[in-house]
């Protein structure tokens, strides 16, 4: 048999990784030193786990795929990673299933890796340990086409004996996998929104959407995954702040399932290389009825975001 697609060895690669990540997220937080560093401010976080994080997700994949592009959201320096932090397994399981033909011919140097170490650092450091996911993001061509979500404390409040952490991917065109696809509950509009970086517009938007209920919830990974398991029915956020390495993992996954992701004004994301990292008008997520969502979005609030 001829040897895997690259793209699917990526991600058979990434899921190992982002494995290796949760391990990491934990043991970090089980050492009570969580190393907090202020970036541009008190609600932009980095700690020892987003630092050791990135350098094993950024090392591990590009030791194995030296010519990907491989884009995280720590600034950090990539040489020098001690060996411990690099893990150089693979899920079988995903090597198993058939790459999507177009995806066939896809060569390391067209392929666009987004990391974020650790999304959620804010409700990390809090202790609301199962908004964090770590996400990796594959994108080609510009789009999103595959992503690894890991949840490290998945189950966490479920008490000893329940298995901690679980790892969720995808691939367009072939699906998304490791956990349950779920309907949102019918008629009902179920907003889930930011809990650390809100503002006037991002409430404002919201109340214009009528909602039956609005869930607060950090992380854009954990927002994707209330998405796709039937809690929220729309995730909206109308501010800047968000950037591509929070939104191409969680993108590739809602569309193999076939939601649908573009910022407030509803542009699609792009993700080749040389994109502005953020996503300056927002973002609005669906796993369905994007468009009712979408046709009432204010004029005023659209207009307030340039993208
Ligand atoms: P949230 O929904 O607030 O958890 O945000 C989702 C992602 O976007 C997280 O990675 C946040 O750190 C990031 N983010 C959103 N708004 C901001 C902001 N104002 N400053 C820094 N990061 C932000
Ligand atoms: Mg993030
Ligand atoms: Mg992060």
């Amino acid at each position: 048999m001829a040897s895997p697609a690259l793209l699917m060895r990526v991600v058979a690669s990434a899921y190992s990784v982002a494995e290796k990540a949760a391990t990491i997220v934990r043991s970090v937080m089980s050492t009570g030193d969580l190393g907090i560093v202020e970036k541009a401010g008190p609600n932009d976080l980095q700690t020892k786990a987003d630092r050791l994080v990135q350098m094993s997700i950024c090392a591990s994949l590009a030791r194995k795929f030296p010519k990907v592009t491989i884009i995280g959201e720590e600034d950090l320096p990539t040489d020098d990673v001690t060996e411990e932090l690099i893990e150089d397994g693979h899920c079988e399981e995903i090597l198993k299933k058939p790459c999507p033909a177009q995806y066939t011919g896809i060569k390391e140097e067209e392929l666009v890796i987004w990391v974020d170490p650790l999304d959620g650092t804010k409700e990390y450091t809090e202790g609301l340990l199962d908004h964090v996911t770590v996400l990796i993001g594959i994108a080609y061509g510009g789009k999103a086409i595959a992503g690894v979500i890991n949840q490290p404390y998945y189950n966490y409040e479920a008490g000893a004996g329940a298995v901690l952490g679980r790892t969720i991917w995808g691939v367009l065109g072939i699906g998304a996998f490791g956990f349950q696809l779920t309907e949102a509950p019918a008629g009902k509009h179920i907003i889930v929104t930011t809990r650390s970086h809100s503002s006037a517009l991002v409430n404002e938007c919201i109340s214009a959407l009528n909602p039956d209920t609005v869930i607060r919830a950090g992380g854009a990974g954990n927002k994707v995954i209330q998405l796709i398991e039937g809690k929220a029915s729309a995730y909206v956020f109308a501010s800047p702040g968000c950037k591509k390495w929070d939104t191409c993992a969680p993108e590739a996954i809602l569309r193999a399932v076939g939601g649908k992701i573009t910022d407030i004004r509803g542009n699609s994301f792009q993700y080749n290389k040389e994109v502005k990292h953020m996503n300056s008008a927002g973002v609005l997520a669906t796993l369905r009825n994007y468009d009712y969502y979408a046709s009432r979005i204010p004029n005023t609030v659209k207009e307030s975001l340039v993208p």
